[in-house]
């Protein structure tokens, strides 16, 4: 191996998940590697990162890549082609379809993970030479209904404040965000505030999730309920006399028409309550919490944008902040939290497909404007089909050529195996995409364009307040992926339309993209970026993080966090004026019924981003959750038989998932939860998104994805176990299975820049077994759980680890236990464990085995014991994924007294001193333990009281 090349210096660059837009710093290590920390400087973060972006360094391997162009063959399979012939494939196979079924006869399909140039390039020819506006993206999934209720109400989707109001508000609302989990930088700067200067922490939230645990007022609000709610609060608002009339007055209108439905559907606390299934104090402790705090901000996210209500929802916030004037204030103001990393960034360019472009919508001087800046030749004139539409179209063969690019529609649209069925209906199917097969890949793609990732990609992201910020390449490009926008600008060209797609650099997009944004403006448009239109190529590398707006000739620099709307009105409406909203009556979509009489709530989980393409690479990631799970309350859970650890089908009218069982209390009577993160890549059978209902919001077009009705029983197994390998367990190349091959059919016409050439161990699985891969340092995991006994797996380890291997095995078939370690070249080649399902072997003490290269011959003698060199039994699950602390460690500190609170486990182990997103669950340890929580002390309280009771799940459920 050839000596590393010096140490590069750092690169500042952004973090690719969530919304938050965190700065980074990112250290290339030589080898293809970088160690990632927070960029102290970057007003986002100010140097804070999570256990998702500290673990980054861990995902930037090419085992999984798609490194060159694929193309289908005459006898189905994908091989290798130059990106020329690829290109001119696209660009035929949609030239010829436009020619012959008109251009609604075909789609692109983005992804809030793009770069806004990505976003621009194709959203300019979907819209301005192709001439359709059939160009959605799986923001639609996360925050269309906060889009549709910006515009409704401030005539422009606006999002009014920054990340500096959370520091300043004295009462912080988060509403269907589990901020905790889904924004963690941003919610211990709001635990920060509550510490130094008393802020009240509200959540609103079916679940008492981490952010709940945390909060001074939890209330589980019943599903779909949250514009009762808001309503309530208004009439509250407007009866004890603690509305701004002179703000109503001079800028917005509405307010009577609104007031009148906020009655008829919430008229006092009593009907409040009892529409929202809220104890009615505590609904009241909120209504005078928001009454009394002026200072207050409303935090949402997916809880609330999920809905087939979801714009009332907003709405409905957003009313109550307008009827106090309390917006675009220092600490005031409602606030979307987006959950992507470039929602923002494709809202910018129009990257819905009911939005033009740069904040216009399809009016006709609009659409005039732009056809003039881009000197279009085709201009849509109207809006197109929004994601579930989209596909629903495809299933009709309506839409027959479609390009994805970077998301995995086949396991995230609700109803998602109808998504993959129609998606082989497609008459050319594109995928530019990172990673060599995913569900939607083995949707059967017909053309195959390797994307070049985050670390190698190049140019802007905006995060939830409006902040541009860079990603910047800081690892070469492998193979021949590119970047998305030089795709899609090679296929422009090819299809005719050379002269406007001539770009040479993310640069050249990005300074279009803010020209346009500033074109005839002149104030009548919030977005305006005309600052940044004569950036060097010098000035776009050395950007720093800028938040919009911008006045025109600034010095752009970093530390601009002032920078807020409509403080004093000037709505981007006709008249200048906001409007109030009246939402209609809340109602959940479909009603729960005998046969299916649970609602299934649908989120994320702390250490996991979308289908785990990239998190699920990371080992210290998978060893929170390593498994999918649904989470039932323990009354619920009892009626139904159903036991923790056990195992559990979800069906819907959709579609059915096998799932872990998680007890908890703080999950709704009647509801229950799983995550949407596996997907047919990853476990048996847990891709939720096939249960969830197609229902969308009227005007946002977001699907509901937080209540389809559900229907939970038992499912048993037998035995249960685990495997692990040192080299990657081979995969079945169409059920992406983690067994039968030597190699997965994606690859095998590939010459690899990695290790795809060795083969892989194949574990034929007995049909029927449930499994789910996990992340393992140095290995390759598999948890499963099946009716097939010792002797099987006995046969099936065999096969699996060959003869080359040395096999030491432990057989107990009297008690249904089979235990097997292969060793090869001094060290351990993998495990094979399996015992009864009531006794399940455990994997911790074993794992840890795979990270040297040899093995003690102590640590061999003990290994099928299942218990490490020392004796101990498994360390139990990763709670802090920063510093990597398990439970055992913890609960060791706290019997052994070097640390009996939160804060001493700290001091003692560092869990929970980065992120600081594991903090609830420690709480939650310690006061299991009897122990003492010691919250740090705030530094003063507003005069309002709020009782620590009502932290207490038996005060509120
Ligand atoms: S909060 Fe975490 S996931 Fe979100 S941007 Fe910051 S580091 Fe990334």
């Amino acid at each position: 191996m050839n000596a590393p090349s010096p140490q590069p210096p750092a690169v500042r660059t952004t973090c690719p998940y969530c919304g938050v837009g965190c700065g980074l710093l990112a250290r290339p290590d030589g080898y293809g590697g970088a160690s990632i920390t927070g960029d102290p400087e970057h007003p986002a973060n100010f140097g804070r990162i999570c256990s998702k972006g500290s673990a980054l360094g861990e995902t930037l391997g090419l085992g999984e890549r798609l490194l060159h162009p694929l193309l289908l063959q005459s006898d189905g399979s994908l091989a290798r082609v130059p990106w020329p012939r690829a290109l001119d494939a696209v660009a035929d196979g949609f030239k010829r379809i436009i020619e012959r079924e008109g251009p609604d006869a075909v789609a692109f399909y983005l992804s809030g993970q793009l770069l806004t140039e990505d976003y621009y390039v194709a959203n300019k020819l979907m819209k301005g030479f192709i001439g359709s506006a059939n160009v959605d993206t799986n923001s639609r999934l996360c925050m269309a209904s906060s889009v549709a209720g910006h515009r409704r109400a401030f005539g422009a989707d606006t999002v009014p404040g920054t990340y500096e109001d959370l520091d300043a508000a004295d009462l912080i609302v988060l509403v269907g965000s589990n901020a905790a989990w889904c924004h963690p930088v941003l919610f211990q700067r709001m635990v920060k505030n509550r510490g130094e200067r008393g802020a009240r922490i509200v959540v609103i939230d079916p679940r008492r999730t981490a952010t709940a645990e945390d909060a001074d007022l939890h209330l589980p609000i019943a599903s779909g309920m949250d514009s009762a709610l808001f309503c309530g609060l208004l009439v509250h608002l407007a009866d004890r006399c603690a509305l701004d009339y002179r703000y109503i007055d001079a800028h917005t209108a509405g307010f009577e028409n609104m007031l009148a439905r906020a009655r008829a559907i919430a008229p006092d606390l009593a009907a409040t309550a009892k529409a929202t299934r809220l104890p009615q104090a505590d609904v009241a402790r909120f209504f005078d919490l928001f009454r009394m705090i002026p200072n207050a901000v409303t935090c949402f996210s997916q809880g609330v944008n999920q809905s087939a209500q979801g714009t009332d929802k907003v709405n409905a916030i957003i009313n109550c902040h307008l009827a106090t004037g309390r917006i675009g204030r220092r600490g005031q103001g409602p606030f979307s939290l987006t959950g992507q990393p470039n929602a923002m960034g494709g809202r910018e360019v129009g990257g819905l497909a009911n939005q033009l472009a740069a904040h216009m919508a399809f009016a006709p001087a609009d659409i005039d404007r732009v056809r003039r800046f881009w000197r279009a030749p085709r201009m849509a004139t109207r809006e197109g089909l929004k994601a579930v539409q989209m596909f629903e179209a495809i299933a009709r063969g309506r839409i027959k050529a479609l390009w994805v690019m970077a998301t995995n529609p086949a396991v995230s649209l609700p109803r998602a195996s109808h998504v993959r069925a129609a998606l082989a209906k497609l008459e050319l199917f594109v995928i530019s995409e990172n990673v060599a097969a995913n569900d939607t890949v083995n949707a059967g793609a017909h053309i195959l364009l390797p994307a070049a990732a985050w670390g190698e990609k190049d140019g802007t992201v905006t995060n939830s307040e409006r902040r541009i910020s860079r990603q910047r390449p800081f690892l070469p490009t492998p193979g021949e992926a590119r970047p998305d926008w030089w795709m899609v600008t090679q296929v422009a060209c090819r299809m005719g339309f050379a002269d406007a797609f001539a770009y040479e650099s993310a640069a050249d997009v990005f300074r279009e993209h803010a020209a346009l944004s500033a074109f005839e403006n002149d104030g009548k448009r919030d977005l305006d970026l005309g600052a940044l239109v004569q950036l060097s190529d010098g000035a776009f590398d050395a950007l720093d993080p800028v938040q919009w707006p911008l006045c025109r000739g600034e010095r752009v620099q970093m530390r601009d966090h002032q920078r807020r709307f409509f403080s004093d009105g000037g709505f981007y409406t006709p008249d200048r004026k906001a409007r109030f909203v009246a939402p209609e009556r809340p109602a959940p979509r479909e009603a729960t019924s005998k046969a299916f009489p649970f609602r299934l709530n649908t989120g994320r989980v702390r250490d996991q981003w979308h289908t785990m393409t990239r998190s699920g690479l990371s080992p210290r990631l998978g060893a929170h959750l390593p498994e999918p799970f649904v989470e039932v309350h323990p009354a619920d859970a009892e009626a139904a038989a159903l036991l923790e650890g056990g195992f559990a089908r979800v069906t819907t009218r959709h579609g059915s998932c096998v799932l872990k069982v998680v007890l908890s209390a703080g999950q709704r009577r009647g509801s229950i939860f799983a995550a949407i993160h596996w997907s047919n890549a990853t476990a048996s059978s847990a891709r939720i998104c096939d249960l969830v209902m197609g229902d969308t919001d009227r005007y946002s077009g977001q699907p509901e994805a937080k209540a389809t009705p559900a229907a939970i029983a038992p499912v048993a197994f037998a035995f249960r176990g685990f495997a692990l390998t040192r080299e990657p367990l081979a995969r079945d190349p169409e059920k992406w299975e983690p067994v039968f091959g030597k190699d997965h059919a994606q690859n095998k016409n590939l010459e690899r820049d990695d290790d795809s050439n060795k083969s892989h161990p194949a574990l034929a699985l007995p049909r029927g077994t449930w499994w789910a891969r996990v992340a393992v340092a140095k290995a390759s995991g598999l948890l499963f759980a099946t009716d097939d006994g010792p002797e099987t797996w006995r046969e099936r380890a065999r096969q699996m680890f060959g003869d080359g291997a040395e096999l030491a095995e432990y057989n107990d078939a009297r008690h249904g236990i089979y235990r097997a370690a292969a060793f090869a070249a001094g060290g351990l080649a993998g495990a094979l464990f399996i015992g009864p399902a009531a006794a399940a072997p455990q994997w911790d003490a074993v794992k840890p085995l795979f990270a040297a290269d040899t093995l003690a011959q102590e640590a061999r003698r003990v290994l099928l014991s299942g218990r490490s060199a020392d004796g101990l039994a498994g360390a139990g699950p990763v709670v802090c994924a920063c510093f990597g602390v398990d439970l055992a460690t913890i609960r060791d500190a706290m019997q052994s007294g070097a640390a009996r609170s939160v804060e001493a486990i700290g001091r003692a182990l560092r869990a929970g001193t980065n992120c600081g997103s594991c903090l609830p669950e420690l709480k939650r340890i310690v006061a299991d333990a009897g122990l003492a929580v010691v919250p740090a002390a705030p530094a003063s309280r507003p005069a309002v009281t709020t009782s620590r009771r009502l932290r207490d799940p038996a005060a509120t459920a």
